[in-house]
């Protein structure tokens, strides 16, 4: 993939938390646009990786197979930062499927340590216990998925053959 697609992948889920410049600017913690508002919900996820796939992805052409995979894999990207929020054990919750349902949800199950808001605040020991929390439920289930999916790629699944361009 080009370098403008891992690009995106690291910018379109930190983006989902653009949210928290209202914070400082006075906007509510539970206003629509507040913090875990509109922004972590799914229907700004559909239209956060349209906008991404139309403006970076011209070369696919609109509704074919691979514009339909860019669209669903940077929506599902994005979709999964409320996703993993409604995890987290602080806060008032994810607004999921806002604009529709301003309610704020969490999991039935939270077992991440929520984050400090704040850069600054992230070098403390509550910052270090959300590293470990996340590392601990977020990233080694991915790591082992990742490794699964690998492994029964390679071990399953034949690389495609080389078209013969002699014909
Ligand atoms: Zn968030």
């Amino acid at each position: 993939m080009p370098v403008r697609f891992w690009v995106l992948c690291a910018i379109s889920p930190i983006l989902v938390d653009a949210d928290t410049i209202g914070l400082r600017l006075g906007v509510p913690y539970e206003h629509f646009f507040g913090h875990r508002g509109f922004s972590h919900s799914l229907i700004f996820a559909v239209f956060l990786s349209l906008a991404i796939v139309l403006i970076f992805f011209r070369d696919h052409k609109v509704c074919t197979r691979s514009w339909w995979g860019l669209f669903g894999f940077f929506t599902l990207l994005t979709a999964s930062h409320g996703l993993l929020d409604a995890l987290t054990s602080g806060g008032l919750g994810v607004a999921l499927f806002s604009p529709f349902d301003s309610n704020r949800y969490f999991a039935p199950w939270t077992p991440i340590i929520v984050a400090p808001i704040g850069f600054a605040n992230f070098f403390s020991e509550w910052g270090l216990a959300v590293l470990l929390s996340e590392a601990r439920w977020v990233w080694l289930p991915m790591s082992l998925f990742f490794l699964l999916m690998r492994g029964i790629r390679v071990r399953f699944l034949k690389p495609k053959e080389p078209e013969n361009l002699a014909s």
